[in-house]
């Protein structure tokens, strides 16, 4: 049997259709059939094949040791057709693909924090085929997370946008019930933030964003406001709106300017949290970080454990559904070329 995929055969360059032969699962491992795979913004520097570290120099994702050709796509929701000899799964489940997968045995996996393992990364969508293709194999039934009667392509975007901004949140404690978190970014991550945030019981967000379109999209979606990250004036704008300055910051860019304005706009013993990987430096005073007791730190999208917690509250109805769009798997070029320039609000959802 084969199946057709799109994948990165040189980077920069259209996604290439491919007829693959569809694998046979062995031991524990799950074919699925996808039903849902979500276009996020690490697929763009996953296609470019480079990050940007600042003054520049750049990180290669051949550095990472991903190599082509490249079926990408980690947020991915299926159905099992057929399980391994040792899986205990049943053909038909409804699914969500953990897809952050480390070496599965030294201390740090073992611990359930796969995301962060330094013996080798096998992310799905990174290191090996992913859901920008028909069928997907799950290398154990534990990565695959049963989704119930959710609905797959709005459960999809949970296994990146949605772990990593609930990781993140996560991160910045209780604090984010009693005071307000000022999220840099409005894009579909920002808006993921937004319901994730609710769904942990948040006091609200403020969001922060350059383009006029996200901010009120940011708005209709709940945020108690919307500031212009390029107003001269917007760290005053934050520190008022937040009622003398931001106890949290996510921030969903992770550029040297949003970073800065989010330093710059903290109150003592105030956290800020980097996932975004936009890029570029920072110059940091380092007398700030003990006297305005701050906190500054990165998050890499999240574990199996929050994924399966974040599910849990898709499942108790708590997690709101976030927009998506489906496209047809064949457009896959298109959705890319759409969310590099700009032009997603929300989530795009791959459907065969
Ligand atoms: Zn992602
Ligand atoms: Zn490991």
């Amino acid at each position: 049997m084969q199946h057709a995929c799109y994948s990165v055969t040189a980077h920069n360059h259209p996604l290439e259709r491919r007829e693959v032969p569809t694998p046979e699962p062995k031991g524990a491992e799950v074919l699925i059939r996808t039903t849902g795979a979500g276009v996020c913004h690490s697929d763009i520097h996953i296609w470019e094949g480079v990050y940007d570290l600042g003054a520049g120099n750049t990180l290669t994702l051949k550095d990472r040791g991903v190599t082509l050709p490249l079926t990408m796509g980690h947020e991915i929701a299926g159905e099992v057709v057929k399980a391994g000899p040792e899986a205990k799964i049943k053909a038909g489940a409804s699914c969500v693909v953990y897809p952050w997968l480390g070496c599965g045995e030294c201390a740090t996996c073992k611990r359930g924090e796969e995301n962060l393992c330094t013996v080798k990364a096998r992310s799905i969508g990174v290191f090996q085929p992913g859901g920008y293709a028909e069928y997907v194999l799950v290398p154990h039934e534990r990565y695959c997370v049963d989704l119930g009667t959710l609905d797959p392509a709005q459960a999809a975007p949970l296994a990146c946008s949605g772990v990593t901004t609930y990781s993140a949140l996560k991160k910045l404690g209780p604090r984010i019930k009693d005071q307000p978190v000022v999220i840099m970014g409005g894009g579909g991550l920002g808006h993921m933030a937004l319901t994730v945030l609710r769904a942990m019981q948040g006091k609200g967000a403020i969001v922060v964003d350059i383009d006029a379109e996200k901010r009120k999209a940011a708005l209709e979606a709940g945020a108690l406001a919307a500031i212009d990250g390029a107003a001269t004036d917007a760290s005053k704008q934050i520190i008022e709106a937040t009622g003398g300055g931001a106890a949290s910051v996510l921030d969903l860019v992770g550029a040297s300017a949003t970073v800065g304005l989010g330093i710059a706009s903290l109150k003592k013993g105030g956290e800020i949290v980097v996932v975004g990987l936009y890029g570029g430096e920072l110059k940091l005073p380092l007398v700030y970080l003990p006297l305005r007791a701050m906190g500054l730190r990165g998050s890499y999208v999240g574990s199996l454990p929050e994924l399966k917690e974040l599910v849990a509250l898709a499942q108790a109805g708590s997690l709101k559904p976030v927009k998506v769009t489906r496209r047809k798997l064949s457009e896959a070029n298109q959705a890319l070329s759409d969310l590099k320039a700009g032009k997603v609000v929300g989530r795009v959802v791959l459907v065969p």
